[in-house]
């Protein structure tokens, strides 16, 4: 039997590290997240973690392809390709026949119109406001004390969502203090703040036009809240998997595998 080739993908992103191996181009067998991005110790961190679950060293990793925000930085890459390609890749791997992909990371977001045969025709991006991205939501769980990943939970027990009227992060934080000292429900400040954050990609993504089936990845996805904000903004149903924060590194490294077959 001919010996298992393993390839990798890491993203390392603005916020976060990804990592992904895969056995023979299908199997995924080692991933780790980690809440560091670019210039930290997050993506040695993540590369160790997703090893070792595979329970494999360095040298038996065929091919590296190294995508996200901080891709140039990582010198050991055998490739570099942009997040928006491996987005699309991944993405279409795990949902196929998708033809929108909303990506919501920590710095940026960004929607994706894909092809038939699931090609990335064309793309939007915001990477020059935080608001509409994780670093808004970020910010805001943090005044509110909570975790991110708390948020979709607070959202759930909303009666009355407050609206946030400032779009600049910075403004929008004093309102939402100013909403605390006013005693206003947390709950109904997520509903807002995820209102927010909704209006903004809705607004991007008809930009470009929005095609379904529509896959929403990237850390953000994992918030229910914003998910159903998003549904109730664009008027459809989104998709989402437990694995939307690595579906860049997933990206990456399928076409790490493609790499290897093609050398
Ligand atoms: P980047 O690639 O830019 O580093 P990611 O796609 O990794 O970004 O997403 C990071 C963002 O995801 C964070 O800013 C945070 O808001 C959000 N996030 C991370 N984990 C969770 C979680 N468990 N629940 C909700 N949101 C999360």
């Amino acid at each position: 039997m001919a010996e298992a080739v393993y390839t990798m993908g890491m993203d390392v992103g603005s916020t976060a590290s990804k990592c992904v191996i895969l056995k023979d181009g299908s199997e995924i067998v080692g991933s780790a997240v980690i809440s560091a991005g670019t210039g930290t110790s997050g993506p040695a961190r993540a590369m160790t973690q997703a090893l070792q679950m595979a329970r494999l060293d360095r040298t038996q990793v065929a091919v590296l392809v190294a995508t996200g925000y901080g891709r140039n930085a990582m010198e050991e890459a055998d490739y570099r390709i942009s997040e928006l390609s491996c987005h699309a890749r991944g993405a279409w791997a795990i949902f196929p026949g998708v033809r929108t992909v909303i990506d919501i990371g920590g710095q940026d977001a960004k929607t994706m119109a894909i092809g038939e045969s699931g090609q990335l025709e064309n793309f939007m991006m915001n990477d020059k406001c935080a608001a509409g991205t994780g670093r808004f939501l970020d910010v805001m769980a943090r005044v509110l004390e909570l975790e991110v990943s708390q948020l979709g939970e607070a959202d759930e027990r909303s009666t009355r969502e407050v609206n946030i009227s400032s779009t600049c992060t910075v403004f929008a934080e004093s309102e939402v203090i100013s909403q605390l000292a006013r005693n206003t429900p947390i709950p109904d400040l997520v509903a807002g703040i995820h209102r927010s954050v909704a209006t903004r990609t809705a607004s991007l993504a008809k930009r470009l036009g929005v095609r379904e089936p529509v896959v929403m990845t990237g850390g953000v996805a994992q918030n229910p809240g914003v998910v159903r904000a998003l549904e109730r903004e664009l008027g459809l149903r989104i998709q989402t998997d437990p694995m939307a924060q690595l579906v860049g590194a997933y990206g990456a490294a399928l076409f790490a595998w493609e790499k290897k077959c093609k050398a």
